[in-house]
């Protein structure tokens, strides 16, 4: 029997979660595909928050804090696993929470927004439109959401996107635990913690940051060093993984 403390243990009522949310609908069968993707890389890092991931974490804050406009882009995975926590570092931030899917229907896009509000957030809807440069669905967004954004959090994006976002002289934020993805290699900032852990960290972060701090940090951002030292961190752990 797993304990309760134990980080797998977390896992597997995660599973149950996610599965609960594909049976409604709000994560597709991509979506949970993903998720495993995620889940492998979480346990070549060693289901913790390295020191990289951690000063990523703060680096977020700040771009968030300083941001002229910031939003949190959500999918069905980000909903499913983690509406509350978008919830909190919505108030934390004062970011604008905008639901954007790649498999894109009116009603999933509801049940998200449902669920979101549901967890206390201040969901930002109405009328999306063709916006990003994209040929998929994900090319929807609210002119006055992600298409203004300077800053925007993609927690569990796909590379095209994020590719598109940066192409359009924005800051992205990306939370992927895999450091190889197209995503993580071509956010502005790339967060290699799982989503669950990562969220409350930023959050925490926005509300503890000085400004000196938040400008320190912002100038010293390396995504390269990032990915590089989550890299390091996956090798080191499999070198002992026998010990
Ligand atoms: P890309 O298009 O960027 O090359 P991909 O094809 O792997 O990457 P997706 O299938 O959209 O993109 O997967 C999303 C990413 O999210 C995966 O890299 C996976 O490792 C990561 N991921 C999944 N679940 C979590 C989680 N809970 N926390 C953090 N990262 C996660």
């Amino acid at each position: 029997m797993i304990p309760p403390s134990h980080p797998r243990y977390r896992s597997l009522i995660t599973r149950e979660r996610l599965a609960r949310c594909a049976q409604k609908g709000i994560v597709t069968p991509e979506g949970l595909a993903a998720h495993g993707r995620g889940e492998a890389f979480d346990y070549l890092i060693g289901e913790r928050t390295t020191d990289s991931a951690c000063i990523a974490e703060r680096t977020a804050a700040a771009l968030l804090k300083s941001a002229r406009h910031p939003v949190i882009s959500v999918n069905g995975n980000t909903a499913a696993l983690a509406a509350s926590e978008i919830s909190s570092l919505q108030k934390a931030s004062g970011a604008l929470v905008e639901v954007n899917l790649f498999h894109r229907t009116e009603k999933r896009v509801q049940q998200i927004e449902h669920l979101l509000c549901e967890a206390g957030a201040d969901v930002f809807s109405g009328e999306s439109e063709r916006l990003l440069p994209l040929h998929h669905d994900r090319a929807w967004c609210r002119r006055g959401g992600i298409f203004s954004a300077d800053v925007v959090l993609v927690p569990l994006e796909d590379g095209d996107r994020c590719e598109a976002l940066v192409g359009m002289g924005k800051t992205v934020v990306a939370i992927d635990l895999n450091p190889l993805s197209r995503t993580a290699r071509t956010a502005s900032l790339t967060i290699v913690d799982e989503l669950t852990r990562a969220l409350p960290q930023i959050t925490h972060a926005c509300y503890g940051l000085s400004k000196n701090e938040g400008i320190d940090l912002i100038a010293s951002l390396d995504n390269h060093y990032l990915l590089t030292d989550a890299i390091r961190e996956m090798t080191m752990r499999l070198s002992h993984a026998l010990d």
